[in-house]
């Protein structure tokens, strides 16, 4: 049986396109917002930060994760940076620049509308970060630093010491919160999704393992997100949490999604055992 990947990515030029979809979708009116449930699975920096989003936008919102606290989601181990276009250093950094570099560090592989997306908003994502508190590193004046990171040769690297994943996720975690309070986000933790609910082949709820009970739960909503994170603990060598495994997109893939290339993962540093004395133990702290 063959199968034709339709991606959906939006019309027009490669700018414009996301800008279009933005566009074209229907809106639905303030009033309305609350009537829609949507399921978030996942805590970390993508579930968190879309569950809040959501939550503050209006809708009602079911957060789940496997961790005691969404604070716990693996996003908390990178250390290294994220990337932003705002050519502090004037070194000929550009949307453009930043989209071309990641597009060739994904070995051109990547989604060329996703990745321009991505660093089209880089430098919102920035200021939205500093807004919610997140620390990161100042020069002496107080600007923002950042530092040329992975082999780039602009400096668009913000970051927070080692533990930008840790202040990133704190940033997102108390954005959450907030929602958790204003009685827009329900968080379901020690929640382990087990399968995903279809109704005419679109996402509408999920199955659950309570990890404390051991009962099997279900939760029906108007759209399912996953956020499940990475699943490099399918390789031999990994250093992600045990939970960062398939569990989820294999359950969505199970149901029709399709996955396209496993390895498609980072080895990452951290999990290359030491072997010699002379192995740089800089290669091992450099992400
Ligand atoms: C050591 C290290 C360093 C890194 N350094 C950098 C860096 O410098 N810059 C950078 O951009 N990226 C870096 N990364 C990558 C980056 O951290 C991750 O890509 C990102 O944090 C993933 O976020 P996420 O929200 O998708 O997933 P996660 O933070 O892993 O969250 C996954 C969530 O899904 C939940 N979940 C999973 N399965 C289920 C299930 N079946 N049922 C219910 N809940 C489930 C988990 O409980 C968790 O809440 C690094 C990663 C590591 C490990």
């Amino acid at each position: 049986m063959s199968i034709i990947l339709d991606a959906k990515i939006p019309r027009g030029d490669l700018e414009d396109k996301w800008d279009n979809h933005k566009f074209d979708s229907k809106l639905i009116s303030p009033a309305n917002k609350r009537k829609y449930k949507v399921i978030v699975v996942g805590s970390g920096l993508a579930g968190a930060s879309a569950a809040a989003s959501l939550g503050e936008l209006g809708y009602q919102v079911d957060c789940f994760c496997i961790q005691d606290s969404p604070r716990r989601a693996h996003s908390i181990a990178a250390q290294g940076g994220i990337n932003a276009a705002k050519n502090y250093h004037n070194d000929g950094d550009s949307v453009m620049r930043l989209f071309y570099d990641t597009i060739k560090g994904g070995d051109f592989r990547a989604r060329e509308a996703n990745v321009y997306r991505l660093a089209q908003v880089s430098n919102q994502i920035i200021d939205h970060c500093v807004a919610q508190g997140v620390p990161f590193a100042r020069e002496y004046g107080g600007l923002l630093d950042n530092r040329s990171f992975g082999g780039s040769l602009v400096s668009r690297t913000f970051y927070a010491r080692g533990q930008t994943g840790q202040q990133l996720l704190l940033g997102a975690y108390g954005a959450l919160n907030r929602q958790i309070s204003a009685g827009k986000v329900k968080i379901h933790a020690r929640q382990e999704m087990l399968d995903l609910v279809l109704v005419d082949g679109k996402a509408k709820g999920i199955v659950v393992r309570n990890l404390v009970t051991g009962a099997i739960e279900r939760y029906a909503g108007h759209a399912v997100v996953l956020a499940t994170g990475g699943y490099s603990n399918a390789f031999y060598l990994s250093t992600n949490a045990v939970n960062s495994n398939a569990t989820a997109i294999f359950r969505a893939h199970k149901k029709g999604a399709l996955f396209a290339n496993p390895c498609f993962t980072q080895i990452h540093p951290t999990c290359i055992p030491i072997h010699h004395e002379r192995q740089s133990k800089l290669t091992l702290m450099s992400e």
